[in-house]
C-alpha cells in the first residue's frame, strides 16, 4: 500500500516547530501527517507521498500562517494537538514513501524514492473545474490550502474530508510533510554537490512567485507588446524578494533598466554588487513620504518615470494613499504598481480616472502558481551566482531560538545578522 524508503521510518510524533496560540511558536513533539498519509492510501485519495524536509527557508508567511492572516479570514486552529500547526512552507526535502498509486505518478515524471525534491505547499481541491483544468490552486473554487501555513476557511471543509484535518503540517519537522504526487519537483542530482547547494533550492517558491509576478504583470509579453526591451523598472525593497524579482527580470529581459530602494544600506549595497546596479539606480530611503513625486525626481532625475514598480518591502510599507499616487505620479503610462502583499492594501484607488485612462494598473503576483518548474530550472541554472546570498541558522530545530525567529518573521534576525536569505537544516541531508 505505501512503499518505504529503505533505511526510513514513518513516525506518528516527531520534533516540529508549531504555533501554540497566535503569534507565539514552539518546538517540540508533535503529531505527523502519518494519519493522512495512510488515510489516502487506502482510498486512492490525492495526499499520498511523504517528503522529509532537509532544508526549510524563512519566510515571513509564517508569521502571517501563526497570526492568522494568511490566508485572509483564516481558521487555523493553533491550540489543538491533534491538528498541529506545524509551520514551514519553503523547503526541499527527499521522498521517503508514497502510496503505490503516487508512486506510478511519480515515475512518470521522472521522481523515485529517495529523490530530493522542491515541494509546493499550495494545493487545490483537485475537483472543481479550475483545478481540472490545471488551473493553479490559488484559482480553486473551493479555496485553497496551504500546507504550514493555513487554509482558506471556505476550503477547510474540501481539505477535512481528504486528509481528516482542517489543515495540513509543514516542513519544520523532524519527521515528514505529506502532499499531492503533482506537488513535487524533483531538484536535479547533478545541481546538488553539497548542502548549501541543496539549500538553494529551498528559494523555488520565491523564485516561482518572482516569476508569477512577471507573468501578470505583463513583463514576459512586454516586448512583443511594446517593441522595446529595456522598460525602467524600481523594485521597493532590496531584501530576499526584491533580489529574486529582479533575478527572474534579468533571466527574462536582460536589458531592463533596474532601479532599487530600500531603508537598509548594506541591502542595496549587496543588491547593486549582486545585479551591477550604478549608484545613480539606488535609492536610499529615509523618513516618511519618501516616494512623493520631488524626492524620486531629487534622486533619479526629472522625468523619471517606470513601466515597472515592485514593492516588496513588507506589509503596511506603503499605504493605499502612497500608491495611488506613486501610480499616478511615478508610474509611465502602460505601467504596472506590484505588490508581494498578501494581506491586501486598503485604500489603492485602482479605478481612479487617470489610472484607466493611462492603462495603469495594480496587482499581486504572491503566490508560486504553476511556476515551480521553472524556478527549479532557473536555480540550477544561476546557482553559482546566488549561492552566496544564502545564509544558515544554525542548529536547525534543536535551537529553540528559531521558533521566535519564524513567529515574527525574522526581521529581527535580520537586522543583527548579515545577509537577506536564511535557511534551517531540519534533517541532515546525507548526500
Ligand atoms: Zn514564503
Ligand atoms: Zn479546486
Amino acid at each position: 500500500m505505501i512503499e518505504l524508503l529503505e533505511g526510513e521510518k514513518l513516525f506518528k510524533t516527531a520534533n516540529s516547530l508549531f504555533f501554540y496560540k497566535k503569534g507565539r511558536a514552539t518546538i517540540g513533539p508533535a503529531r505527523t501527517p502519518y494519519d493522512i498519509l495512510f488515510r489516502n492510501a487506502g482510498k486512492q485519495g490525492r495526499w499520498n507521498v511523504a517528503v522529509k524536509p532537509l532544508v526549510v527557508g524563512l519566510c515571513p508567511s509564517d508569521m502571517a500562517g501563526g497570526m492568522l492572516e494568511f490566508p485572509p479570514s483564516s481558521t487555523r486552529s493553533l491550540s489543538d494537538p491533534k491538528n498541529p500547526a506545524v509551520a514551514g512552507h519553503e523547503f526541499v526535502g527527499r521522498v521517503i514513501a508514497a502510496s503505490k498509486t503516487a508512486c506510478g505518478e511519480l515515475r512518470r515524471r521522472g521522481i523515485s524514492l529517495g529523490d530530493l525534491v522542491a515541494g509546493d505547499i499550495n494545493v487545490g481541491c483537485g475537483f472543481c473545474s479550475q483545478c481540472k483544468r490545471g488551473d493553479p490552486a490559488v484559482y480553486c473554487l473551493q479555496g485553497a490550502t496551504f500546507a504550514g501555513v493555513g487554509s482558506s476557511p471556505h476550503g477547510a471543509d474540501w481539505v477535512q474530508r481528504q486528509t481528516g484535518r482542517p489543515h495540513v503540517p509543514g516542513a519544520y519537522t523532524e519527521g515528514f510533510i505529506v502532499l499531492p504526487a503533482s506537488n513535487v519537483h524533483k531538484v536535479p542530482r547533478q545541481a546538488v554537490k553539497n548542502v548549501k547547494a541543496l539549500a538553494l533550492f529551498c528559494q523555488a517558491d520565491a523564485v516561482a512567485c518572482a516569476k508569477t509576478s512577471c507573468n501578470i504583470m505583463g513583463l514576459v509579453t512586454f516586448k512583443q507588446m511594446r517593441g522595446f526591451d529595456n522598460p525602467s523598472v524600481l523594485v521597493i525593497g532590496a531584501g530576499r524578494l526584491g533580489t529574486w524579482h529582479i533575478a527572474v527580470i534579468k533571466d527574462i529581459l536582460p536589458n531592463a533598466r533596474i532601479f532599487v530602494a530600500d531603508i537598509k544600506q548594506a541591502n542595496l549595497k549587496s543588491i547593486a554588487s549582486l545585479f551591477g546596479i550604478s549608484k545613480n539606480r539606488q535609492y536610499y530611503v529615509r523618513g516618511k513620504h519618501s516616494f512623493l513625486r520631488r524626492h524620486i525626481e531629487n534622486v533619479f532625475g526629472k522625468n523619471k518615470f517606470f513601466d515597472f514598480i515592485i514593492d516588496t518591502a513588507g506589509h503596511g510599507v506603503l499605504t493605499g494613499r502612497a500608491i495611488t499616487d506613486m501610480i499616478l505620479l511615478n508610474v509611465a503610462p502602460g505601467g504596472r504598481f506590484w505588490t508581494t502583499s498578501h494581506t491586501g492594501i486598503p485604500g489603492v484607488d485602482a479605478g481612479h480616472p487617470m489610472i484607466l485612462l493611462g492603462s495603469k494598473s495594480f496587482g499581486n503576483g504572491l503566490s508560486p502558481q504553476n511556476n515551480f518548474p521553472y524556478a527549479v530550472d532557473f536555480l540550477a541554472k544561476y546557482a553559482k551566482q546566488y549561492i552566496h546570498c544564502l545564509a544558515e541558522l544554525p542548529n536547525g530545530l534543536a535551537d529553540k531560538r528559531l521558533a521566535r525567529i519564524v513567529a515574527t518573521g525574522g526581521s529581527g534576525h535580520k537586522r543583527k545578522e548579515s545577509g537577506i536569505i536564511f535557511y534551517s537544516i531540519v534533517n541532515q541531508p546525507n548526500l
